[in-house]
């Protein structure tokens, strides 16, 4: 008997990286076969509704099906993650071959009605209920499965769904629902699990990691310190913060547990406070910054990096500049940046004072020029040193190359035998850019 096949496809941020890591970890558990996408009997399409851009890459991917479609009527087409939370129902009734449509809260039922549409024919299912407090998880038997992963030494691990923040600009408590954290055995024991088969780094993972467990009565303190003592682990990170509920006793435990690496994403998302006001962030530009300096106060080369959005409703040239200025009076490693960008149903899409995207743009572009030239130079600084290093890929180019991060996660790249993959090794920089370190081992 054939296997049945299937193929996933991602589009997105590595929540959704991690879900289809376990659809496929299940499927295959199932008997199915993972093919390339010309074989596939199921192609499952999950994709990030954050940026309206990755919702416009989503539409035209589907269109691509329809000749195949025509001519042999397949393959069939699974639509998940936050993107089918948003555009599920249109995509159904648009595309005779999308035939499931599932959100992220949805994940649980998702194997067995990939089995449904696959065997019967005729069938179409929506998982896209509305209720925002529902989740259906999608559990698995650390002793029975080993999940699937794009990387052999390094993994993901969610420890808490959903968001209950609703900054303005923001699509994700919408399409990922309310906040849940996972129970801690469970993460601890996937965390045991990982580790057996090889695992080195272990990221925690959620839409605001610092408010684990207040569901439940418990802190995310406390879980990064179960984590950081399990035995034969040996980095453990952890994103996306959210300031105001990032506190001095995670600091703390970044500071005592060896484990805990030295980084830190951030989120500042604008350096002006009445823009930060206008976005519902919490904090202000000046308690941003004394929580940046607690921090580096108490973990000396610490590695941080934010996420700041230019161009939101009514930032004026003044609010712009705060941004820059922010940038320069902290100096951060690496800043991901975008310019806002309009999320049907939030408030901020409503919000008077829209700027134009020739706009957004041009500031886009000097904070990025601004930033680069911030990030080079701190590299800079790290030519000559030795480095510890994970080697835990083979670098994109150039042959014999080995990739890998710092305890601070930066990338290095460097010429190396693959025979040393998975492990850590001291690497001496030899050259700087903004996007990554040279090096040669030592
Ligand atoms: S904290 Fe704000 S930006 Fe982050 S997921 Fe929640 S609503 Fe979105």
């Amino acid at each position: 008997m054939t296997a049945n096949k299937f193929c996933v496809k991602v589009y997105g941020c590595q929540m959704n990286v991690y879900d289809a890591d376990r659809v496929r970890t299940v499927l295959c558990s199932r008997g199915w076969e993972e093919v390339s996408e010309d074989e596939a009997d199921i192609v499952m399409i999950t994709g990030c509704s954050v940026r309206a851009k990755a919702e416009q890459k989503v539409w035209s991917e589907l269109g691509l099906y329809e000749p195949s479609w025509l001519k042999c009527q397949r393959p069939i087409i699974a639509l998940t993650g936050c993107i089918a939370q948003r555009i599920g129902a249109r995509a159904l009734e648009r595309f005779p071959y999308v035939r499931l449509v599932a959100g992220p809260r949805h994940i649980g039922l998702l194997p067995d009605a990939i089995e449904q549409v696959h065997s019967h024919p005729k069938s179409r299912i929506s998982l896209l209920d509305d209720d925002p407090k529902e989740f259906h998880a999608l559990d698995l038997d650390p002793d029975n499965v080993t999940i699937k992963r794009g990387n052999k030494y390094k993994a993901y691990v969610t420890i808490a769904h959903g968001c209950d923040n609703f900054c303005t600009y923001c699509i994700v408590p919408y399409v990922r629902g309310r906040f849940v954290s996972r129970k801690p055995d469970d993460v601890l024991d996937e965390c045991r699990m990982l580790i057996d088969d090889g695992v080195k780094e272990i990221t925690l993972l959620g839409q605001n990691v610092n408010s684990y467990g207040k569901d439940i009565g418990l802190n995310f303190s406390g879980l990064l310190r179960s984590v950081a003592r399990l035995w034969g682990i040996r980095r453990v990170r952890f994103v996306t913060s959210l300031p105001q509920d990032f506190t001095s006793d995670i600091v703390d435990v970044m500071a005592s547990e060896e484990a805990v690496c030295p980084s830190l994403n951030l989120p500042v998302q604008s350096g002006s406070t009445r823009v930060l006001r206008l976005m519902n962030r919490k904090y202000t530009r000046e308690e941003y910054i004394e929580k940046v300096n607690m921090t580096r106060g108490k973990i000396p080369g610490l590695g941080l990096t934010t996420d700041l959005i230019v161009g939101f409703p009514g930032e004026t040239d003044g609010d712009f500049d705060a941004s820059m200025s922010l940038l320069r009076e902290i100096r951060f490693d690496l800043v991901h940046s975008a310019a806002y960008s309009e999320r049907e149903g939030t408030p901020a899409a409503t919000m008077e004072g829209a700027l134009p995207v020739s706009l957004r743009l041009e500031r886009l572009n000097r904070l990025n020029e601004l930033q680069d030239s911030i990030t080079l130079s701190i590299n800079r600084e790290l030519t000559g040193q030795v480095v510890e290093v994970l080697a835990d890929d083979v670098a994109p180019k150039g042959e014999g190359m080995l990739q890998g991060r710092t305890p601070s996660d930066k990338v290095v790249i460097f010429p190396a035998s693959k025979k040393i993959l998975g492990k850590f090794v001291n690497v001496k920089i030899t050259e700087a850019e903004a996007w990554c370190l040279h090096g040669e081992l030592v």
